[in-house]
């Protein structure tokens, strides 16, 4: 089998790529894009095949991402190879109460990615790292955005991302404190343990069995 040559890139979209307002009274819904996104966007689709993978609602992505292609001119939605929202996550209430999102990696060995996306070739971008508590090698976890304008984010993101797109393996790769990181060696593209990226799922889900920690995300409002 030839091996794809791009890479897949699953997207976050709250306080990743965008900011969302939800409506209140007269006031609509607002999505305030986070600064360089749209070179981050055209960057990236360079090098990687994109995909969105959101806790919010269908109605909540599908309205962001026409306010993202209206102000970027990146139609993100047309270009991704699928459109997950929170119909594709799975939920648990943690010790106190709050109810938690996670995005189960399980989903990325369907027959179809296999064949396109071998999973060492998947990284999830996202803000919120309790989503991937049983995938941290696909995790690249950003800064969440709230609206600050000098924020850089994305442009350091969108080099990083290109810096290690020749991996063999992402999972293996040390991506916390990437910002800061110096750009991955010919030897780090190139794992020589590979089991310690496998075994980040079990490891995960024995320390939630010690703990009972439950990590995640908050459930926002109706709309989200
Ligand atoms: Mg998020």
């Amino acid at each position: 089998m030839t091996l794809p040559l791009r890479p897949f890139l699953v997207l976050d979209l709250d306080e990743t790529l965008w900011y969302g307002v939800e409506a209140v009274n007269d006031e609509p819904v607002r999505f305030h894009l986070r600064p360089h996104l749209t070179r981050f966007l055209e960057q990236v689709a360079h090098d990687y095949d994109l995909a969105v993978w959101t806790a919010a609602s269908g109605d909540w992505m599908h309205h962001g991402l026409e306010v993202l292609r209206a102000g970027t001119g990146f139609d993100l939605a047309g270009r991704a190879v699928f459109l997950w929202d929170r119909t594709r996550c799975s939920w648990r209430r943690g010790e106190d109460g709050e109810l938690l999102w996670r995005k189960p990696v399980r989903k990325f060995r369907a027959g179809w990615m296999r064949a396109r996306y071998p999973r060492g070739r998947i990284l999830a971008v996202d803000d919120v790292p309790g989503n991937y508590v049983c995938g941290y090698g696909h995790l690249v976890r950003v800064t969440p955005w709230t609206g600050d304008a000098s924020d850089t984010e994305l442009l350091h993101l969108a080099a990083y991302l290109r810096s290690i797109v020749q991996a063999e393996d992402f999972r293996v790769l040390e991506k916390r404190g990437w910002r800061s990181r110096p750009r991955p060696s010919e030897s780090q593209a190139n794992p020589s343990c590979p089991g310690r990226a496998r075994n980040s799922c079990h490891a995960a889900r024995r320390r939630k069995a010690a703990s009972g920690r439950r990590a995640g995300s908050r459930v926002k409002g109706n709309l989200r």
